[in-house]
C-alpha cells in the first residue's frame, strides 16, 4: 500500500442539476411499507445529500420502517472505500444500538471506472496526485478483507463521461475492469458491473476473461436482447428508479425477459430517484416505489416480487438483511 492518506468523510452531492439549476433538495415522504423484506443491494451512503443529512443510522432507521431491511453501501473510489470500511470498523459512525449494523448493513468497495482513468492520468479532477491504478487496487483488495464486505463493484466501463474514442481512458477502464474481475475470482467475491453506454464491451471483456460466479449487472440499462445475453452467461440483473421513469418503455421490456430469480433491486442513492419524486434527494427507504414497478412489468403480486427478489438477493450474496 502506497498511500497512508487519512480516511476522509462523507462527500457532499452536487445542489445543482447537470444544466445549473438548483435541486429540489427535500426529502420524499415515507412510503407504505412493503409487505415482506426486501434488500436495497447498491447504494452510496457516503453521500450527504438533502436539505437535513441524514446519518446512516438513520438512513437504515427509515428503511427499515419501508421493510427495506437490507442495505449494501458502495464505496467506489479510494476516499469513499477507506470511509466504507472504516464504517464497518466502527469508527466512522457507530448506531446507539450496534445490532443495527450488523443486522442490515453490508458493504463493497472498488475503484469506478471513470476514477480508474484518474489513477492512470494520476491526477483528479482537480489536479490533486493519485496514486497509480494498480496501486489504487490494491489497496481495494486489502479494504475488501472484511466479514461484512459482500460484494468487489462497481466495475466495469462508461462511456458516458470518459469517452470510448479516448485510447487512454478506454485502456485504463478496461484494465481496472479486468483487475477487478481476477479480484473477484481470487476472493470469491460477487461482483457488481457498471455499465454506461458500453452493453457490447461489457461482454467481450466478460467473454474474454471469464464472467465470475456470481456478476450483477447494477443499474441495469440495457435493451431485452441486452438483458438475455447477460442472464445466458450467468449474470444477474439490478433494477433502480429509472425503471419507474415514463420513457423507459424499452427497459421495462428488458425487465419483463428476465425471470425474478435473477433480478434484485436498488436505489443507486442519493441518485436516481424514483417517480413521482424524480430529481429529489434518494435513499434505501424509497425502494418500495421501485419495487411495485417491479411487481407491475412482472404482473405478479407486490408480495411475490418482494419473497424473489429477496431469495436472489441471498443467493447472490449470502447475505439479506434480517
Ligand atoms: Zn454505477
Ligand atoms: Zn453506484
Amino acid at each position: 500500500m502506497t498511500d497512508s492518506a487519512p480516511t476522509t468523510g462523507k462527500r457532499t452531492r452536487d445542489q445543482r442539476t447537470e444544466s445549473g439549476s438548483r435541486r429540489d433538495l427535500s426529502w420524499p415522504p415515507q412510503p407504505e411499507a412493503l409487505p415482506l423484506p426486501v434488500t436495497d443491494n447498491h447504494a452510496h451512503l457516503d453521500f450527504i445529500d438533502g436539505k437535513e443529512e441524514l446519518s446512516v443510522q438513520q438512513q437504515l432507521q427509515l428503511a427499515i420502517d419501508s421493510n427495506v431491511t437490507g442495505v449494501i453501501t458502495i464505496g467506489c473510489d479510494l476516499a469513499a472505500a477507506r470511509w466504507t470500511r472504516a464504517l464497518l470498523d466502527g469508527s466512522v459512525e457507530q448506531p446507539a444500538d450496534p445490532a443495527l449494523f450488523r443486522n442490515h448493513l453490508r458493504a463493497g468497495v472498488s475503484i469506478h471506472p471513470n476514477t480508474a482513468v484518474e489513477h492512470r492520468r494520476g491526477t483528479d479532477r482537480d489536479g490533486n496526485e493519485l496514486p497509480s491504478l494498480e496501486d489504487a487496487i490494491a489497496e481495494v483488495s486489502d479494504l475488501l478483507d472484511h466479514d461484512h464486505m459482500v460484494t468487489i463493484g462497481e466495475t466495469g466501463l462508461d462511456w458516458f463521461r470518459t469517452k470510448r474514442a479516448d485510447e487512454h481512458a478506454r485502456t485504463a477502464q478496461i484494465d481496472s475492469f479486468r483487475a477487478h474481475i481476477a479480484l473477484a475470482k481470487e476472493k470469491g467475491l460477487p461482483m457488481q458491473i457498471h455499465d454506461r453506454d458500453a452493453h457490447q464491451d461489457v461482454l467481450d471483456v466478460l467473454d474474454a476473461d471469464g464472467i465470475p460466479d456470481r456478476t450483477v449487472l447494477h443499474c441495469f440499462s440495457g435493451d431485452a436482447d441486452f438483458a438475455r445475453a447477460c442472464v445466458q452467461r450467468g449474470a444477474y440483473i439490478s433494477i433502480a428508479g429509472p425503471i419507474t421513469f415514463k420513457s423507459n418503455d424499452s427497459l421495462r421490456d428488458a425487465l419483463a425477459a428476465v425471470p425474478l430469480n435473477r433480478v434484485m433491486v436498488e436505489t443507486d442513492a442519493p441518485f436516481l430517484t424514483p417517480v413521482p419524486y424524480r430529481g429529489r434527494p434518494n435513499s434505501p427507504y424509497l425502494i418500495p416505489h421501485t419495487m411495485q414497478t417491479i411487481a407491475d412489468v412482472h404482473g405478479v403480486s407486490l408480495e411475490d416480487a418482494c419473497a424473489a427478489v429477496q431469495a436472489t438477493t441471498a443467493e447472490v450474496y449470502g447475505w439479506s438483511g434480517a
